[in-house]
């Protein structure tokens, strides 16, 4: 799942749900069964990618006291968005390439059937907010860039430095390991060949691999922290929190916001703040949203589609294995390609009932942490999505073994 690759889940996760191919058509059944078997009617309820786990107590008891569905979901991503080790969201997140932190957040509020989304936003810590703002002060629904910055400033958001220290130096880490005109240049008096002619791929990944734990030293990252830096350079993270919020009168919002993939083009927009891809909510069916490789998610429409079918009759489960059957339609079922995808979305109906459904299980990265969509619905819990390929997705770009 395209979380903060911090593990903020503290909770056992029930059961296995790692689904051999098949038997998987039958497995989904019988999870379906069993998501509505328990959880139709359990309002109200708060659903969420795995980094709003810690977050979900508050937003619970607020929605369960009569507050809105919207401001319910928004006090969970609010959470990693303040959060400077969440490196996927607001304050934290990893920056595009010039070392900038630009962020995508979008909300749609069911009852009052409003949206609002910024794209590209830089120097404002909480874009979720921002959104908010957007939808309630200005009869636009998508500001971005610096419009959307100064549209910030003017309703009372301050301009913050969104680059920690931590950010900032792996960000120099990858300029001075992964492209040519930064770092030392060929005068420098320890200038090495980087990759001595007749080794093979492996050794030069050796050589790379030791070169960047030196400059990691020299650019004073932590030593706790160089294994998290270096992977975070080699296969730039992508990361989100998504939140849909139900109450027991069956109003239903629901949020995303994210710093997008790190290392990314400068004004490189992804799903998140696309309405009807990184989040839909509708006040008669429900809501969605989605977290993982954002340009494939905005090719499928994936919340507006998993919306749709579940108005069409389909469960949240199968609702969101037919928006990921798109993908894979995308490319043609190549599961050579699809293995450098991730997706998951996170789906809540109108009547309770929610699904966490993924392309795969989890990232390749992070074996033994499988893709989790966080709960409350007066017990909080993670549970493991239900996977349509097993096994794990690549990071992209790929790398030696
Ligand atoms: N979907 C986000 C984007 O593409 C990233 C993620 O969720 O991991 O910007």
């Amino acid at each position: 799942m395209a979380f903060s690759r911090r593990d903020f889940l503290t909770t056992a996760v029930v059961g296995s749900l790692s689904l051999g191919l098949e038997s998987q058509e039958q497995k989904q059944q019988d999870s379906r069964k069993a998501q509505t078997r328990t959880l139709a009617g359990k309002r109200p309820i708060i659903v969420s990618s795995a980094n709003g786990y810690n977050y979900l107590d508050d937003a619970y008891n607020f929605l369960r006291g009569g507050g809105d569905t919207l401001d319910a979901a928004l006090r969970v991503v609010k959470g990693p968005e303040d959060d400077p080790n969440d490196h996927s969201v607001g304050l934290g997140g990893l920056p595009n390439e010039e070392g900038v932190v630009e962020l995508d957040a979008c909300c749609m509020h069911g009852p009052s059937r409003r949206a609002g989304a910024v794209g590209g936003i830089r120097n404002i810590k909480n874009p979720s907010q921002v959104v908010k703002a957007v939808m309630e002060h200005t009869g636009h629904v998508f500001l971005v860039g610096d419009g959307a910055e100064r549209f910030a400033v003017a309703q009372g958001f301050p301009r913050e430095t969104l680059l920690t220290d931590y950010s900032r130096k792996v960000w120099l880490l990858w300029k001075e390991t992964h492209s040519d005109w930064w770092g030392p240049g060929l005068a420098d008096p320890n200038w090495k060949k980087r990759f001595p002619a007749g080794k093979s791929q492996k050794d030069e990944w050796q050589i790379r691999m030791k070169r960047m734990k030196e400059v990691a030293a020299q650019l004073g990252i932590a030593p706790e922290q160089r294994a998290t830096a270096i992977r975070e350079v080699i296969f730039p993270p992508t990361g989100t929190i998504h939140c849909s919020a139900l109450n027991d009168r069956g109003d239903i919002s629901g949020c995303t916001t994210t710093s997008g993939l790190a290392w990314k083009l400068p004004g490189r927009v992804g799903d998140s703040p696309i309405i009807g891809a990184g989040c839909y909510a509708d006040q008669d069916v429900g809501s969605a949203g989605a977290t993982g490789s954002g340009e494939e998610n905005i090719k499928v429409a994936g919340a507006h589609t998993i919306i749709e079918n579940m108005r069409k009759g389909m469960s949240p489960l199968e609702a969101g294995t037919d928006a990921l059957k798109r993908i894979v339609r995308n490319y043609n079922g190549d599961r050579d390609r699809l293995k450098f995808i991730d997706m998951t979305y996170y789906i809540l109906r109108k009547d309770g009932v929610y699904a966490g459904v993924s392309l795969w299980e989890g990232y390749a990265s992070e074996p033994g942490k499988p893709h989790r969509i966080a709960i409350h619905d007066g017990s909080k819990r993670a549970e493991k999505t239900v996977n349509l390929f097993p096994g794990l997705s690549q990071e992209w770009p790929p790398t030696p073994a």
